[in-house]
């Protein structure tokens, strides 16, 4: 069984003495009758031990729970084998019961998986109390299992279905990439050589831009869903501004209604950054403020250096943002309404930026702006100089 975290598990459980507030547990034994019925009628399986780990009463529910009836006086638990969540074996003696009655505490948090005899296994959680005596002595101790397993199946379902989701997207963008690739740089170079009629330069023109955008997306899409192992980013000093430059100029060609005024406050600044991201990056943050503002208001882009690091940031005069979307913005497939009502799109570029940003170790944010507008930035450690 995957080892997965049950933290965000609505398990408040109460402690023994929540659960038996009547029962004062004056011996190790469960030798009331009142008792034993009471734990019976709990419907979970509790089982109490002596002091020195030896099961002195477990009701139906446990002997359900292990698959078999243990004799009285076998040792810590009923369990025919225990394993980690991971599927590593788990002694006996090692086991959070065990573990109680030698420090004299109760053991919470542990997650643990039991085999029966017929194989079938079962999640759980313990909840082993010592039980002590009025001076104090610990005389046994009393644990409830609580059985996991549901909750670890539908755990476990939800994550293969958003790896198996995760691969067919990653599979289906790597498809793309290359023939979009060739269609957008053949139709560029079209554009370039500027020798065509003006219907078909404008067909071409159209081609150009619809490609680059799916181009975007697929970017955008592998970004996302390459598995943990492809995200190693490969670091290398980068001139950001540089970069910047480049991501800017090629963007102004390409629409040239737009200005872009640029600047570059500290030209030399380096990251340690892979060159792809950062123009993934900085071309999801000027490709929003285009979408998102007026073709005639110029986006303002600006480099400078603070505090160890660098700072880039995009300031249009757009439909703006709320400050109830700063944080969401950057969840997946999130779009605010005033953006749906003006262009399509999916949502998961602020998403595979804030992905990039940390990868980079750096930190990205949203904005208002006062007068109207957005302000998207983004800041990447600087690099120690090496003559330092
Ligand atoms: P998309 O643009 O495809 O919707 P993004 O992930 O890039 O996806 O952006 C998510 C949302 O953030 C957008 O739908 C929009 O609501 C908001 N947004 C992003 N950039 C801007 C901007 N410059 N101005 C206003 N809203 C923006």
């Amino acid at each position: 069984m995957a080892a997965i975290g049950l933290t965000n598990l609505p398990l408040d459980l109460p402690t023994a003495t929540e659960v038996f507030p009547a029962v004062r547990f004056e011996s190790p034994s469960i030798e009331s009758p009142t008792h034993r019925q009471f734990l019976e009628a709990l419907g979970v399986a509790v089982y109490t031990t002596d002091s020195e780990g030896r099961i002195t009463f477990y009701n139906e529910a446990a002997a359900a729970f292990w698959g078999r009836r243990p004799e009285l006086g076998e040792l810590w638990c009923g369990s025919w084998r225990l394993f980690w969540p991971d599927g590593t074996p788990l002694a006996h003696d090692e086991c959070p019961m065990a573990i109680a009655l030698r420090e004299g505490r109760s053991v919470r948090g542990s997650e643990a998986v039991a085999e029966r005899p017929d194989g079938t296994r079962v999640a759980f959680i313990p909840y082993p109390t010592v039980v002590e005596d009025a001076d104090g002595r610990v005389i046994g101790a009393v644990n409830v299992l609580v059985d996991v397993s549901r909750q670890y199946r539908a755990e476990e379902a939800a994550h293969a279905a958003r790896a198996a989701k995760d691969e067919f997207l990653a599979m289906v963008s790597h498809e793309l990439r290359t023939p979009v690739t060739t269609i957008f740089g053949n139709a560029r170079l079209l554009r370039e050589r500027g020798s065509l009629p003006d219907g078909p330069a404008a067909m071409i023109a159209d081609i150009e831009t619809d490609a680059e955008r799916l181009l975007g997306v697929v970017e955008n899409l592998l970004t996302l869903t390459s598995g943990t192992a492809a995200r190693q980013v490969d670091r290398e000093p980068q001139i950001l501004g540089r970069v910047l430059s480049r991501v800017v100029a090629s963007f102004e060609r390409r629409h040239p209604g737009r200005s872009v005024p640029l600047a570059i406050q500290d030209p030399h600044a380096i990251v340690e950054a892979d060159e792809g991201y950062l123009e993934l990056l900085i071309g999801n943050l000027l490709s929003n403020a285009h979408k998102y503002s007026p073709i005639a208001a110029p986006i303002d882009v600006g480099l400078r250096q603070v505090d160890g690091e660098v700072e880039v940031t995009f300031l249009d005069r757009g439909i703006g943002i709320g400050p109830e979307d700063v944080e969401v913005l950057f969840e997946s497939f999130y779009r605010a309404e005033a953006a749906r009502k003006i262009s399509g799109g999916l949502g998961i570029g602020l998403s595979a930026c804030k992905l990039i940003v940390q990868l980079l170790g750096g930190r990205i944010w949203a904005r208002p702006r006062p007068d109207g507008g957005s302000e998207f930035g983004f800041a990447l450690p600087l690099s120690p100089d090496p003559s330092d």
